[in-house]
């Protein structure tokens, strides 16, 4: 009886660590030290179950999960400081006032205190060398008067502006409905003064700084929950142990007073010899077993029943915390894609080419592979954008980007480069090979069937290409496929130009 009672506090306890195992794979990759713990962790309840061990465990992962939101938070500061520092840094150029104000105005922003993950940081910094950029022009003296100093405000206003457009562009498909967003995206199509341009840009990144804080909040409160969720789980736990060896307790001492009803009865047996008074002592022992028995029953039951509502409860906690923490994957998933897509023809957009170029050239050199790259540039685009609208120019992008993607083999990647240019890298072809596969495209694209305002027309763009040369940078070899872009154009366009590797 004692190792059937054993046995099942066993088994029941087996079944409180496996919940605890499941638990914890919803707390992996959060960072380095919890995922060793939580190892740890599932070795004491695998196996032979050592609660006293995991009860350790679990108090350390706690700790971590105390002390991570905080490395969270020094990493965001950490960011917000280096921005805050550029910030500074072009305020020593500026003497106009009115902007020195507003960039102290971010600066304050930025200063606000921050507590987990910033995705749209980079997109900060980039904005903000922007800005510096637009200012330190903007500050020169006379630059407007001077040739070539203005040719080269022009150039970064024109820079600002592509920039600009872009950041929107991504910004109002994650946030599609924000006025805020509209109104400066009807702005940035009208003509606009350099301190037009640049107050603009410091109303993003407001908007960006403010969405981080209302991100980071959403992340701490995520890692809260988590927290306290497990918290509960550790108290369920707890208590459902005591109890189990209250419970032990209490069927001894049941035991023990049922072995001495039987011992009574045992003597009885022997000592009494009139058969009437046999029967009655009997019955009264008999009465009391059977007493003592179905208090056994009642407190079996009643242990079950408690274990059967701790299991529902860690249950139910099990599976509103597999909601929780997949919808915030998903959402964490879909931020990923957003920030690496276009949102105006869904190929990856420049941030994505940053990410993906180097190694892929990186993994070509170390194949001893070649690798060309290509730069497509639209023939006349703003032309469409003046007589058929901006919608019409937009619709157009897009189809040549879906026909582009449509004709893709498995190993090339293509990017929008910005504005009305592409991106396009291929592995494992060689200069040689270039112009062919370079005007296969070339030529599907001029046969693409447009029709604007009832008019029949046809779209064509230019192309440079060049094969990467062993240990260069890529750099090097996009400024020379850009090259060959310009010779196409100025060649008439509709053209491919390669270089040929040296
Ligand atoms: P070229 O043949 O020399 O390349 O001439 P182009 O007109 O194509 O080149 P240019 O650089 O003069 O003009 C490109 C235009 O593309 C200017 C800009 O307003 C427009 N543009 C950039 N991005 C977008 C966009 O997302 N949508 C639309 N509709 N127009 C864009
Ligand atoms: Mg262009
Ligand atoms: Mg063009």
């Amino acid at each position: 009886m004692d190792a059937k009672q054993l046995q099942s506090l066993k088994a029941s306890n087996e079944q409180l660590a496996g919940f605890i195992v499941r638990l914890t794979n919803f707390y992996e990759g959060l960072s380095p030290d919890i995922d060793a713990e939580l190892g740890r962790l599932r070795g004491h309840l695998s196996g032979n179950v050592d609660f006293t061990l995991a009860k350790v465990s679990i108090n350390k992962i706690n700790q971590l999960f105390m002390l991570e939101p905080t490395n969270l938070k020094n990493l965001t500061q950490q960011w917000l400081r280096q921005l805050d520092n550029d910030i500074k840094e072009f305020q020593r150029h500026i003497e106009d006032a009115e902007l020195t104000k507003k960039a102290l105005g971010v600066a304050t922003s930025l200063s606000k205190p921050v507590s987990s993950v910033g995705q749209l940081l980079p997109l900060y910094e980039k904005l903000i060398k922007c800005y510096q950029a637009g200012l330190l022009s903007a500050a020169k003296p006379g630059a407007a008067n001077n040739g070539g100093a203005n040719s080269k405000t022009v150039q970064l206003k024109q820079d600002l502006i592509e920039e600009l457009s872009h950041l929107l562009q991504t910004y109002s498909r994650i946030n599609p409905d924000d006025a805020l967003i509209a109104s400066l995206r009807d702005r940035i199509d009208e003509e606009l003064t350099e301190e037009e341009l640049l107050s603009s840009c410091l109303l993003l990144i407001r908007i960006m700084v403010q969405e981080t804080v209302t991100e980071a909040s959403t992340a701490g409160k995520i890692i809260h929950r988590l927290n306290n969720a497990l918290g509960n789980i550790n108290g369920d736990v707890t208590s459902s142990i005591s109890k189990s060896v209250e419970s032990f307790e209490a069927r001894q001492v049941r035991q023990k007073s049922l072995r001495s009803v039987l011992e009574d009865m045992e003597d009885a047996l022997e000592n009494e010899q009139n058969i009437d008074q046999l029967k009655e002592q009997a019955q009264h022992y008999l009465g009391q077993l059977a007493n003592s028995l179905s208090a056994g029953e009642e407190a079996d039951r009643v242990e079950q029943e408690g274990l059967m509502t701790l299991l529902v409860s860690m249950q139910q906690q099990l599976s509103s915390l597999q909601k929780q923490t997949d919808s915030y994957r998903k959402k964490l998933v879909e931020q990923r894609v957003n920030m690496y897509t276009d949102p105006l023809t869904k190929v990856p957009n420049r941030m994505a080419y940053n990410d993906r170029a180097g190694k892929e050239w990186q993994k070509c050199q170390q194949l001893k592979q070649p690798m060309s790259i290509a730069v497509i540039d639209v023939d006349h685009f703003k032309r469409i954008n003046d007589q058929y609208g901006h919608a019409a120019g937009d619709k157009t992008l897009q189809a040549i980007a879906r026909y582009l993607k449509s004709r893709l083999h498995a190993n090339e990647f293509l990017a929008r480069w910005g504005g009305e240019e592409f991106i396009l890298l291929i592995p494992d072809l060689t200069s040689s090979q270039l112009p062919e596969r370079l005007d296969e495209l070339r030529i599907g694209l001029a046969q693409l069937p447009f029709k604007f305002k009832q008019e029949r027309l046809t779209v064509t763009v230019s192309i440079g290409g060049t094969e990467c040369r062993t240990g260069e940078q890529l750099d090097a070899a996009f400024e020379r496929a850009d090259k060959c872009l310009y010779q196409a154009k100025a060649g008439g366009r509709n053209l491919v130009v390669v270089q040929e590797s040296a």
